[in-house]
């Protein structure tokens, strides 16, 4: 029996992938390629071009593979991109979720781990914010996130599916062994765009804004290691395998970085300077997002073994200095 990852070529899937290779699972992985990389994706795994919003390719993986439980970060996953072009989030996020569930349920597969996002709280009445918060999305990423979340429960309640939802707060650094790392096209995350500065890729950085309510006005965010997010979905998918009750858990570091502090580490690990801008705000940014990941660390014993930020950041430059153009295909912009 296997596990199917849908979107095993992107950032956080490949990692994921590594890690239950490592572990001895025999890993499947779909991924419509259109914003993943093949070279990404584990040797090991057996590899399927498919598109999760396809019935008849997803059915033809199913019959084809027995398939145990799933892993799905097959998603558009970028908060500036849902705010311009939102109806692009609601087809691949959550149609896509639709289409894949009835595949599921069609095949008789009933356990799901799948992301969703720190972007479900919107603007937190609190901070660490608590799985049992306020809900209120500030953007339409988040937003067809929290949506695939109800129609899990809905879907559980008629046809038995169980499901965990991650909801991660910010994903960085890669694969200690430099295998694999982070490699979107175009980048829009903090970390990757910083470290293209030392990389002679960018000349500076521009900070989204510096009149938040924070403590230098540059906005507070939680970033967690990659790989401690891969091995909190392996821990998921066991918890379901051993007859675990569908939840919803939060996977952060439960502590805040303003976006100046990453970039002070960031010239702290790669001994340059670093020029940084200020710029406007983006669209659709809550001011501060910070995890309580208690409920993840008792209920999955889940515990993160990369939570300090320079290990991070190094973690990330060891990958993007011996790639500077990801995965090969020399389309960084
Ligand atoms: N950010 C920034 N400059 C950039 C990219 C991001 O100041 O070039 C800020 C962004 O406004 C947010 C934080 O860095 O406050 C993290 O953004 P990212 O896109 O990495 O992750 P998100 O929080 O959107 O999931």
């Amino acid at each position: 029996m296997a596990i199917l990852v849908l979107g095993g070529a992107g950032y956080i899937g490949s990692h994921t992938v590594y890690e239950l290779i490592r572990a001895g699972r025999e890993v499947v992985v779909a991924d419509n390629l259109l914003t993943g990389f093949r070279a990404a994706v584990h040797p090991k795994a057996r590899f399927y071009q498919v598109d999760i919003r396809s019935r008849e390719e997803m059915g033809a993986l199913f019959d084809r593979e027995h398939i145990d439980g799933v892993i799905h970060f097959a998603a558009s996953s970028q908060v500036g991109e849902s705010m311009t072009n939102p109806l692009k989030y609601y087809d691949n996020n959550l149609w896509g979720t639709t289409a894949l569930l009835e595949s599921m349920i069609a095949h008789d597969v009933k356990r799901i781990v799948f992301s969703s996002t720190a972007a479900t709280y919107g603007e937190p009445e609190r901070v660490p914010i608590l799985e049992s918060d306020r809900t209120e999305p500030t953007n339409c990423y988040g937003e067809t996130k929290l949506a695939m979340e109800k129609e899990m429960r809905w879907t559980e309640r008629a046809h038995g599916l169980r499901f965990v939802a991650l909801r991660y707060f910010n994903a960085c650094g890669a694969i200690p062994s430099g295998e694999i790392g982070e490699a979107h096209n175009p980048e829009t995350h903090l970390i990757p765009l910083i470290l293209q500065v030392p990389n002679g890729q960018r000349e500076k950085i521009s900070v989204f804004g510096d009149d938040y309510p924070t403590k230098d006005g540059t906005c507070i965010r939680d970033y967690i290691h990659v790989t401690d997010l891969a091995q909190a979905h392996i821990l998921a998918l066991d918890y379901l395998m051993q007859g675990g009750k569908s939840d919803v858990f939060n996977l952060g570091n439960g502590v805040g970085f303003t976006v100046r502090e990453v970039i002070d580490v960031a010239r702290k690990v790669t001994g340059h300077p670093i020029p940084a801008e200020i710029c406007p705000r983006r669209a659709g940014d809550p001011a501060q997002l910070v995890a309580s990941s208690e409920k993840a660390k008792q209920v999955l014993g889940w515990k993160p073994q990369y939570a300090d930020l320079e290990t991070i950041v190094a973690s990330a430059w060891n990958w993007h200095r011996t790639h500077p153009h990801g995965f090969g295909d020399g389309r960084v912009k």
